[in-house]
């Protein structure tokens, strides 16, 4: 049974209560990792180039953090270093089972020249909770800030002036071991590197097309669908290229037990908003990646007075509320894009569009406000890097 609210009450998820603890301040961490300065950095005429040209994750700042992990040593090793590629053997663990997470966040340079991230606790919080996940062992929330700060601030001038632009964060751990046979790795490596990004939109929001599979899925009871682990990705690939041969642009996902329930995408989450205003989203049920976009949009939301309803999202119920037009707007939401109208949903026997983008628009100017330090802050979501 789901209890009727009016959608303004919401107890905080376990994930929402770890990123409300304090953080320790930028300059506390700035030493935890040694600094291995890389010897022969990009040229002006290189960074230049590449800060021109900014795709997604296409080009990298001059380092990264990595630290390796043992039972008898713990965390150790931890280094700034030049970002180049890794040796490892053929027959390191992560290569034959996937025992692997990460983490995606963005630093933001504002008008004073500043830079921040957006509530990289929630991203530390998230990432040891797919570490348990994964049966790995989990990094200190200070050496995960260490190493955004450290290489940030080593690296600052990757970070993009233009507005929307951003430096991607992609903190990565893997099994490291060198061994075929199947239990946990004794040997674990942290890396996080970096990568200058430009706006997802050039030009405004454009509404995406979505094909709603009934014939795969992302994740199942019991799975890994709540953990960020590249074997979820590994595991869309094929629905998302069956998506874009068809002319989509992505794929949307039902729940595995049923074939009827709207989950996400393959890295957003999804929102239906009401003719009333109203949120609608799919409560997690631990088959669902809990995004921290996700998560500031129903607290934002709540605070303005919209209520956002975490339901069961029948996919018929959905259909009938865009037929009947009691659904006007529906949208996906991510770091990477941060809100993205949806346009068009379709699937086997249906195929419909949603005109709206009003409310999807009103929700990505005020994240992307506090984001990039042109609106108020007031839940202390930005934290200073540098
Ligand atoms: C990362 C991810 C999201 C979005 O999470 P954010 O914290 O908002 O970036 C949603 N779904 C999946 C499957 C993801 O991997």
């Amino acid at each position: 049974m789901e209890m009727p609210n009016d959608g303004l009450e919401h107890n905080p998820t376990a994930l929402e209560r770890a990123a409300e603890q304090p953080l320790p301040n930028a300059d506390t961490l700035a030493n935890e990792f040694e600094v291995l300065q890389h010897p022969a950095p990009a040229t002006q005429t290189q960074w230049q180039e590449a800060m021109e040209k900014l795709q997604f994750g296409t080009s990298f700042s001059d380092h990264m953090a990595t630290a390796h992990w043992n039972p008898q040593q713990g965390w150790h090793d931890k280094q700034i270093r030049a970002f180049a590629p890794l040796e490892i053997s053929p027959a390191c663990s992560v290569l034959h089972y996937s025992q692997t997470i990460f983490e995606g966040m963005k630093a933001y340079r504002h008008a004073d020249g500043s830079i921040w991230a957006f509530r990289p606790g929630y991203n530390a919080a998230r990432f040891a909770y797919s570490a348990q996940r994964l049966a790995m062992p989990t990094l200190p929330v200070s050496d995960f800030l260490a190493s955004l700060v450290q290489t940030v601030r080593l690296d600052a001038r990757w970070v993009p002036q233009q507005r929307g632009a951003s430096l991607y964060l992609r903190p990565l751990m893997f099994a490291s071991q060198a061994f075929l046979g199947v239990h946990p790795a004794q040997e674990i490596t942290y890396l996080m590197m970096a990568s200058p990004v430009g706006s997802y939109f050039a030009s405004g929001l454009a509404p995406v097309s979505i094909w709603v599979a009934q014939d795969y899925h992302r994740a199942g009871p019991g799975g890994t669908g709540d953990a960020k682990t590249g074997g979820n990705y590994a595991a869309s690939l094929l629905p998302q290229i069956r998506a874009s041969k068809a002319g989509f642009d992505q794929v949307c996902y039902l729940d595995a037990q049923t074939n009827k329930n709207l989950e996400e995408l393959g890295g957003m989450n999804v929102f239906a908003v009401r003719r009333d205003g109203a949120l609608i989203t799919p409560k997690l049920t631990g088959t669902i990646l809990e995004g921290g976009t996700r998560s500031a949009i129903a607290r934002m939301c709540r605070d303005e007075g919209r209520p956002v309803f975490e339901q069961t999202v029948a996919l018929s119920r959905l259909l009938e509320g865009i037929d009947s037009g009691e659904i006007t707007e529906m949208f996906a939401c991510g770091t990477a894009a941060v809100v993205v109208p949806i346009g068009r949903l379709a699937g086997d026997g249906f195929d419909v569009t949603l005109p709206g983008s009003s409310v999807a628009q009103r929700i990505y100017d005020r994240l992307t406000g506090i984001q990039q330090g042109r609106g108020k802050d007031p839940y202390g979501w930005m934290y200073r890097l540098a």
